[in-house]
């Protein structure tokens, strides 16, 4: 299958010339899917309030996906959770990002023996970068933000398109996890609570 074939692409060859163009936009207004997992979610509001104050970087949390660029995954992720995470992740339209910050989705941190947390969260999802820490202070998740704007700039943060090119291995990760026909499973399971 070639790259362009069943997708929009943002990077089709008559849009390259205008590219650094459109990646320092992007860098510029990134939108955040309010999503919040772990320890990490009460560090959210400080980093958006007075103090820290993340709007100056044009940042904004939002509550589609089909309109947020960023996916912030804020600490330990359950296999319950990564099946939402994983859904709301393809809902997001390229180019997207995501920053992990928190030991837990780097190596499942505190949680390395639990049987029901995620231990490397990349396995599942591409992640673009990951800040150590339990909790991170609100200056290193910046750091992080200022590096994932870096990479943007330069074209480095290309997980969502690690993730369409190497697709098998992702969903065989997934399947492995939570089994064939999950997404199927897992929808069904709710309708009979309508
Ligand atoms: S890294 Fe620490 S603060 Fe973050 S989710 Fe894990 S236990 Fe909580």
């Amino acid at each position: 299958m070639s790259e362009n074939d069943g997708f929009i692409s943002y990077e089709l060859q008559e849009f390259k010339l205008f590219e650094p163009l459109f990646r320092w936009a992007r860098k510029k207004s990134l939108w955040i899917v309010a999503f919040c997992t772990g320890c990490g979610g009460i560090e959210m509001p400080p980093l958006f309030t007075a103090r820290y104050d993340l709007e100056r970087f044009g940042m904004m949390p939002n509550p589609a996906p089909r309109m947020a660029d960023l996916f912030l995954i804020t600490g330990y992720v359950t296999p319950k959770t990564l099946k939402r995470i994983i859904i709301t992740y393809e809902m997001m339209q390229d180019p997207k990002y995501v920053l992990a910050h928190g030991s837990c989705p780097i190596n499942g941190g505190v949680y390395w023996d639990s049987y029901n947390v995620v231990k490397q969260l990349d396995k599942y999802i591409p992640i673009d970068v990951a800040i150590a820490g339990c909790m991170p202070r609100p200056e290193a998740v910046m750091d992080g933000i200022r590096e994932i704007m870096r990479k943007i700039e330069t074209g480095e943060a290309d997980g969502w398109k690690r993730y369409r090119e190497n697709y098998e291995w992702y969903r065989k990760n997934q399947d492995e996890l939570f089994g064939e026909g999950w997404r199927e499973k897992d929808a069904k399971r709710w309708l009979a609570w309508l």
